[in-house]
């Protein structure tokens, strides 16, 4: 076989596929266009899930003709010129290969006019080549239409989903430029049905995008989402994601944002997850993270599709975003029920903590952080807690002392009288935050107090369950728990960290389930086992008793008090929730809080 140089129309195909995957690919980079052509509006309609048509219209800054013939050449851009520029850059485009694709691989039309033209340009042509070109009425902005997409490369219309996904693909993509660019106003019509249509608002970012996040993910959704801002150096963080009493069972609900820009980030999504701080087995919180840095800092140029960043210190922005959203989760109270359904939850306002010292190092400027939260609307409940005597000390706002218990319910719940309201918690939750709490600090510490069993309990496994186990032989003696073998598939507990106590059946469940979940003993993250463990182990052990003396009741809440999230159970269940005196007040249409 001998070398042969691709004809052009060839070579531009392939180059096309590079850029152009599917619909939605084509519909992301126009949209980017129309947003580097300074649009506040863009509107985007399609036909056949965009095969037959993707129409997008902007009122952004337009084109002269010659610019508009020169946008289809290929490496065409009016946004950078040496290579230099790369790292500065503060548009969407700069590859110039989008219009060039789109020519090669649809029918193209582009009409395009600038604010005070006599009139709009057009070009129109398939295959690569411009096929006709003239004039229209004026309008200022840009029209593109995409049409019949890959009516020449039959292979790759082979490869298109079926519609609702591909239509569910292009939804996406308005999605997250919508949720990207609060300040610009989106409607998108599919087969001449409106799916949505969005007003543009330039108010603060948080209720900007909150109000995006209601209108594309909807008010239950939004109502479970938390804000946080915070800046170190020359980062800077803003936030809307779920509490964690508000999860769900996908990802779908997850957007990520770097410079405006939506992405894909392993980095982010597991900073975002390590900032919850604890186990939830398949839930997944709602979130639209927005990360801006300097453009030197990421690339964003990794995969043609510009679908996945890099950043230059990985490990200072996974911190960095994971302790602010642990930072915040901690500082989110949850404690009041929300008696009128629609009233939101009281926040703490308290300032987010310093960003670690690496972090500052990483991305110099060594600015002071900014206060999180400022921009938080005042709810109608924060008013009324605000009314509520200050907590004593520094404890959490639902401990108002005397604390005074009043007795169980159901031989679940414990109810007090604190502050003068009614504070109801849930005694396992309860035991479980306060257990995991004393045992992880023991853990690191690395002063586990050990409880030896008299009668070793006996734990049956299957032979692969017991296998795994027993890999963790030694990093679980230096977590409390001595085990050891009696056959194949049986396992002895010798002892136990002394804060526990097992059943028989309980300590089945925890190897069984530890057996299954802990992975390579020297592959796994510190933190990550000691969670796992810990989180199972408090779970399990609990269930022994039911009935609580008033000093034990006493002392849980006293106990529960001092922990750092009291708000949560290890798994993510609220543990209590305090109707104080305004909102009982309320609830018996009473004028005056007594
Ligand atoms: P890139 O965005 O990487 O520069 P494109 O092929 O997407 O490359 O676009 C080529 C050029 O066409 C852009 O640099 C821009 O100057 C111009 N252009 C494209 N779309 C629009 C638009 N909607 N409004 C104004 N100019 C546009
Ligand atoms: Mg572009």
């Amino acid at each position: 076989m001998s070398v042969k140089v691709l004809p052009e129309e060839v070579a531009a195909k392939i180059a096309a596929g590079e850029v152009i995957e599917r619909p939605s690919s084509v519909l992301k980079e126009l949209i980017e266009n129309s947003l580097d052509a300074g649009a506040s509006r863009v509107s985007v309609s399609a036909e056949k899930a965009g095969k037959a048509l993707i129409r997008v219209n902007d009122d952004g800054a337009g084109m002269s003709p010659e610019d508009l013939r020169l946008s289809v050449m290929r490496h065409s851009t009016s946004k950078i010129a040496a290579f230099e520029d790369l790292d500065a850059l503060g548009t969407y485009g700069f590859r110039g290969e989008a219009l060039f694709s789109a020519l090669a691989v649809s029918r193209l039309k582009i009409t395009t006019c600038r604010a005070g033209d006599e009139a709009a340009s057009f070009i129109e042509g398939d295959s690569g080549a411009i096929k006709a070109e003239g004039k229209a009425a004026p309008a200022r902005g840009t029209t593109v239409e995409v049409r019949d997409l890959f009516f020449n490369v039959p292979a790759r219309l082979k490869f298109l989903r079926g519609d609702p996904s591909e239509r569910a693909h292009l939804i996406r993509v308005v999605e997250e430029a919508a949720l990207a660019n609060p300040g610009v106003s989106f409607s998108l019509e599919v087969d001449g049905a409106e799916v949505f249509s969005l007003k543009a608002d330039n108010g603060p970012w948080e209720t900007a995008c909150l109000a995006r996040a209601r209108e594309l993910l909807g008010g239950k959704v939004a109502e479970g989402l938390t804000a946080l801002e915070q800046n170190a150096g020359e980062l800077s963080l803003r936030a809307l994601f779920s509490l964690p009493d508000s999860l769900y069972a996908t990802r779908q609900n997850q957007f990520f944002f770097v410079n405006r820009r939506p992405v894909s980030s392993k980095t982010l999504q597991q900073a975002l997850y390590r900032g919850y701080d604890i186990m939830r087995g398949s839930k997944h919180p709602a979130c639209a993270v927005y990360l801006d840095l300097p453009p030197a800092e990421v690339d964003v140029n990794i995969h043609p599709r510009k679908a996945d960043v890099k950043f230059r210190a990985e490990g200072a922005v996974f911190k960095f975003v994971s302790g602010a959203v642990n930072a915040r989760l901690l500082k989110t109270q949850r404690a009041s029920v929300a008696i009128d359904p629609g009233a939101s939850p009281a926040r703490d306002e308290a300032a987010a903590p310093a960003p670690s010292s690496e972090v500052r190092a990483v991305f110099g400027a060594g600015k002071p952080p900014a206060a999180a939260g400022a921009a938080e609307q005042e709810s109608v409940t924060d008013a009324l807690f605000a009314a509520e005597p200050a907590p004593g000390g520094s404890g959490p706002s639902w401990y108002q002392p005397p604390v005074n218990y009043l007795g169980q319910l159901s031989k679940s719940y414990l109810v007090f009288e604190s502050g003068g309201g009614l504070l109801v918690v849930d005694q396992h939750a309860a035991q479980e935050r306060v257990l995991f709490e004393k045992y992880m600090d023991e853990l690191v510490l690395g002063k586990i107090r050990v409880q030896p069993l008299v009668i070793p309990v006996s734990v049956e496994l299957s032979a692969s369950q017991a296998e795994n186990i027993m890999r963790w032989q030694d990093w679980l003696k230096g977590a409390g728990f001595e085990i050891g073998r009696s056959g194949p598939t049986h396992m002895l507990l010798h002892a136990t960290p002394a804060l526990f106590y097992f059943s028989q059946e309980a300590a089945q469940e925890l190897f069984g389930y530890l057996s299954e979940v802990l992975g390579e003993p020297s592959r796994s993250d510190e933190a990550l086992k000691r969670n796992t463990v810990a989180t199972m182990a408090c779970k399990k052990s609990v269930k022994a008793r039911d009935f609580l003396k008033p000093q034990e009741a006493q002392r849980l809440i006293e106990d529960l008090k001092t922990a750092k999230d009291s708000f949560h159970c290890p798994h993510g269940r609220p543990t209590l929730f305090h109707i104080g005196r305004p909102e009982l007040a309320r609830k018996f249409q009473r004028t005056t809080v007594i």
